[in-house]
C-alpha cells in the first residue's frame, strides 16, 4: 500500500501538470469516494486554482485559494493516473483541469477517498511529524516514544506519532536499528531512538530516490513501477535468509499487522509489550 515515498512519488509526477490549472470538472463514477460529506461537497471545488501540490503523511493535497484543499488518500489500492490505464481498470473519480490535464483515480478495493476541505488547518494539525522535515529529530521521537507503552512497530505505525510510515518501511527501519517490533516503545533509550531515526529517515529517502515500491498495485502516474522493494532487507520476506546474519527471516502480528524480522538480529529485549 501507499506509504510516504510512494505518495511523495506521485505529488512529484502530477505538480507541474496541474499546478496553475483549474479544476473544471469532478466526476464521480463511485460517489462513495466522496466520504461522509457525500459527493455534492466535492463540487464546490470545480473553478478553483490549484495552488499548490502538497503532501502531508500519506495524504495528497491539491492546495486551493484561501487554504481550502482537495484531500486524496489512496488507503490500500488506490493509484493516481494522468491517462488512461490498459488494464485491471477500476477508476472511482476524474478531475479535470482547465488545461486539459486529467487524474483519474483508480482503486481495486474501494477504500481510497477524495475529500473536499473548506479549511486544511484541522487535518494538516492532527497529523504527526513529518520524518524528512528538520524539526523532527531523535530527540523529539525520543520524547513522543516515552509516552506511548505499545510496542515499537505499532507506534511508528500511528500517524499521530510520526506521520506517512506503513508497514513496509516500520520493518525495515526497526531492521536498520535492530530493534525487535514488539519492544515497548517508552522502553527504548536514547541511543536506540537515535539508531531508529536514522533507519527511518534513510529508508525513505532511499525510497523516494526509487519512486516507491511496487510490491502490490502501486504504479507512477505514468504507468511506471518504483523500485524500491528491490532495495528491502525484510519486507515481505517471511523465511527468506537475512542478509545481514543469514538466519530465516520470520513474520509475527503485532496488534494485527504482519511485521517481518530477523530473529537473531532484532532479538526480543525481555520487556516486550503484548501485541
Ligand atoms: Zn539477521
Amino acid at each position: 500500500m501507499p506509504e510516504l515515498p510512494e505518495v511523495e512519488t506521485i505529488r512529484r509526477a502530477i505538480e507541474p501538470c496541474i499546478v496553475g490549472a483549474r479544476i473544471s470538472d469532478v466526476s464521480l463514477l463511485d460517489p462513495s469516494i466522496a466520504g461522509p460529506e457525500g459527493p455534492e461537497s466535492l463540487q464546490a471545488a470545480v473553478g478553483a486554482t490549484v495552488r499548490a501540490v502538497l503532501r502531508r503523511g500519506k495524504h495528497l493535497i491539491l492546495l486551493l485559494n484561501g487554504n481550502r484543499g482537495v484531500v486524496l488518500h489512496l488507503r490500500m489500492t488506490g493509484a493516481i493516473l494522468l491517462q488512461e490505464p490498459a488494464t485491471k481498470a477500476r477508476v472511482r473519480a476524474v478531475l479535470s483541469f482547465s488545461n486539459g490535464e486529467k487524474l483519474l483515480f483508480n482503486d481495486m478495493r474501494r477504500l481510497g477517498t477524495i475529500r473536499h476541505y473548506q479549511d486544511m488547518k484541522p487535518l494538516l494539525q492532527r497529523l504527526g511529524p513529518e520524518p524528512l522535515d528538520e524539526d523532527f529529530t531523535a530527540d523529539s521521537l525520543k520524547e513522543s516514544l516515552s509516552r506511548h507503552r505499545i510496542p515499537i512497530k505499532a507506534a511508528l505505525l500511528d500517524q499521530h506519532i510520526v506521520a506517512g510510515v506503513g508497514n513496509m518501511y516500520a520493518d525495515e527501519a526497526l531492521f536498520l536499528a535492530r530493534i525487535h517490533p514488539m519492544t515497548p516503545a517508552r522502553n527504548l533509550d536514547i541511543p536506540r531512538v537515535a539508531s531508529l531515526w536514522k533507519a527511518l529517515r534513510q529508508v525513505l529517502t532511499d525510497a523516494i530516490g526509487s519512486k516507491g515500491a511496487s510490491v502490490s498495485t502501486y504504479a507512477l502516474p505514468n504507468g511506471e513501477h518504483g523500485t524500491a522493494h528491490f532495495g528491502f532487507n525484510v519486507a515481505h520476506k517471511k523465511g527468506e535468509p537475512c542478509p545481514r546474519c543469514g538466519m530465516a527471516l520470520q513474520r509475527v502480528m503485532v496488534r494485527k499487522r504482519g511485521s517481518y524480522y530477523c530473529p537473531t538480529c532484532q532479538p526480543p529485549s525481555g520487556d516486550t509489550a503484548g501485541g
